[in-house]
């Protein structure tokens, strides 16, 4: 067993201070929060954390910018109701998701997603929310759901660009795409639109996900912009909507920059004025996912066993993949990294370390939760806490898979 002194806490994790040797939550000693939990393992979420990084986006964004939360990232119902009160809207990609922004009193509601089921639709145009519209065929579905309800239904297109957004995680625009309708068919999308007498509202463009580069969110932005603009002249009546997308990315991987937003809420500051004069009825929409809620969160898990096999040392903890997919690197990772992780418990600055491979109790390999990490020396018992959690937790992971229990969930 080697050891050595604790080294400086990963920058991720500086928003839960360390008390008495203990991580805290909201506050809350974890040794303290696990037993008000009553179970292990648990995620929990910080009210505090998810205030600040709203309040850090308002302060810097034009005030006329909308910011929305795409509930894809955390559904957890009541992170979405504190999460309701702070935006301006929530995007929703399901029925399911739908239900629940309604449930919680979202101001304004937008509907994305390919292959929207007709029932789904139904409940959209009845909701009279906004409907991201991504295939020319599911312009004609609406239209038809608009005629049975006799309402007049609200639409944008979510436009497939011709361009990528540069250096990003999950690309989700540009070339061929199941999202959207290519760029170069949206002048017939209008013409649809008009002819069926649908209320068309604006355009969706979302380029693509976790992306830690401002130039390069700041260049999908104006390009964007640039591709709204010359649609708009096309279309038949004024532009009111657009979304121009997110992509904010959060530090998950040793030597990752947090994104700085000053740069491209100055970007925003002059696309915010530029579409003032051209197109006084619209506002520019931002939806981000992860930037708003992954930083917040904490998985925590519990040490069951400690062993070595021909000289690595394991902890097995009662969680993993199954509850945390994407800490696992099986969420569309190429090569598998480490989450920041800490042993929760035992946090004090001189505390001894070795190098520790966190695994879950799944009978598989790709059960891993840190792999050969520098962790505070461990013990059954103790408390492993996986950090930058806050997005694509339990509702991207595959519960069921050997039927341990879920996972609990806490807003503290
Ligand atoms: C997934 C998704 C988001 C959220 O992505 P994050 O990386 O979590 O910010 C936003 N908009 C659309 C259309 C999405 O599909």
């Amino acid at each position: 067993m080697t050891t050595s002194p604790a080294k400086p806490r990963h920058a991720a994790t500086v928003g839960f201070p360390v008390r008495d040797g203990q991580l805290t939550i909201g506050g809350i000693n974890i040794d303290r929060l696990a037993a008000r939990v009553g179970q292990t393992p648990f995620y929990a979420y910080d009210r505090r954390l998810l205030d600040e990084r709203v309040s850090l986006l308002r302060q810097r964004f034009p005030e006329e910018v909308r910011l929305h939360y795409a509930m894809k990232a955390n559904p957890f119902p009541p992170l979405v109701a504190h999460m309701a009160r702070l935006v301006d809207g929530i995007d929703v990609a399901s029925a399911g998701e739908l239900k629940l922004a309604l449930d919680v009193g979202a101001r304004e509601v937008s509907f994305a997603g390919p292959g929207k089921r007709f029932a789904e639709l139904r409940q959209a145009v009845a909701s009279d929310i906004l409907i991201n519209v991504e295939s020319l065929a599911e312009i004609d579905r609406i239209a038809e759901v608009c005629e049975e309800l006799g309402l007049p239904g609200r639409i944008a297109l979510r436009v497939n660009p011709d361009f990528e957004l540069k250096s990003s995680g999950m690309k989700m625009g540009g070339g061929p795409k199941p999202f959207g309708i290519d760029s170069e068919v949206i002048p017939a999308a209008l013409a649809r639109i008009a002819g069926a007498g649908l209320s068309f509202e604006g355009f969706h463009l979302f380029a693509g996900s976790q992306n830690l580069k401002a130039d390069a969110i700041i260049e999908a932005q104006l390009k964007s912009f640039d591709l709204a603009m010359r649609l708009a002249d096309l279309a038949q009546s004024p532009l009111r909507v657009l979304n121009l997308g997110g992509g904010f990315g959060i530090p998950y991987f040793p030597g990752e920059q947090r994104l700085d937003p000053a740069p491209i809420a100055a970007n925003l500051h002059a696309l915010a004025a530029s579409l003032a004069a051209r197109h006084p009825a619209a506002h520019i929409v931002v939806e981000l996912g992860r930037y708003l809620v992954g930083e917040a969160g904490v998985y925590i898990t519990r040490i069951i066993d400690r062993k070595m096999s021909r000289g690595q040392l394991f902890l097995v903890c009662d969680g993993g993949l199954h509850h945390h997919l994407s800490a696992s690197g099986n969420f569309g990772q190429v090569i598998r990294k480490n989450y920041p992780a800490a042993i929760a418990n035992r946090m004090a600055a001189d505390q001894s370390t070795e190098t520790s491979t966190v695994v879950g109790p799944l009978c598989t390999p790709l059960d891993l939760l840190a792999d050969r990490m520098e962790l505070a020396i461990a013990q059954p018992g103790d408390l492993v806490a996986i950090f930058q959690s806050g997005a694509y937790g339990p509702s991207a992971s595959p519960a069921a898979f050997l039927g341990h229990p879920p996972a609990c969930e806490v807003l503290v």
